[in-house]
């Protein structure tokens, strides 16, 4: 069983990128926001992974794959705690931690309808202040309003629906 354990940690992609320390359970969140999912690389995911720092963490493997800034604010959101390694000649050519920004601009959109963000008539780029980091607070710099981790609601999530109607439409 140990055996395995370290095998499977260790397991080396020759080319692409490994997002290690996510929370546990917060890896298929994160394929699914950051787009990752629709790829057609392979992906290698670890859930509930033991680990010595977190107790558990998960774990994803992306061959061929390196991350853009919106993906690495994304998973920051999710998971401040989370490494990105750059993987080229199955060697780590760089390792850096995600960095949740003191302000999240465009990523989250603000539920509030009164809110000046939601305005028809001239929308402005939500933007949010990080209040906490763990657990994850935010608050509206417009309106005011105050956001936990479970009551976000990600932009990139109202594209994808935009784009499923109108392919209904069509
Ligand atoms: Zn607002």
């Amino acid at each position: 069983m140990k055996m395995l354990e370290e095998k499977l940690k260790i397991d080396k992609i020759s080319k692409g990128t490994v997002i290690d320390h996510i929370d546990a359970g917060y890896a298929l969140t994160i394929l699914n926001l950051t787009g990752l999912d629709e790829s057609k690389n392979l992906i290698t995911i670890g859930v509930n992974v033991s680990s010595k720092k977190f107790q558990t963490k998960d774990i994803i493997k992306i061959e061929n794959v390196f991350l853009n800034k919106t993906q690495m604010q994304q998973i920051s959101i999710l998971s401040p705690n989370a490494t990105i390694s750059l993987i080229e000649n199955y060697k780590v050519i760089e390792k850096k931690k995600v960095k949740l920004p003191k302000i999240i601009k465009k990523l989250i959109l603000c539920v509030n309808q009164t809110c000046i963000s939601n305005s028809e008539k001239e929308p402005i780029s939500t933007e949010f202040m990080v209040l906490e980091e763990k657990p994850l607070k935010i608050q509206c710099i417009y309106c005011e309003r105050i956001y936990k981790l479970e009551e976000i609601v990600f932009t990139s999530k109202e594209k994808k629906e935009k784009k499923v109607k109108q392919t209904l439409h069509l």
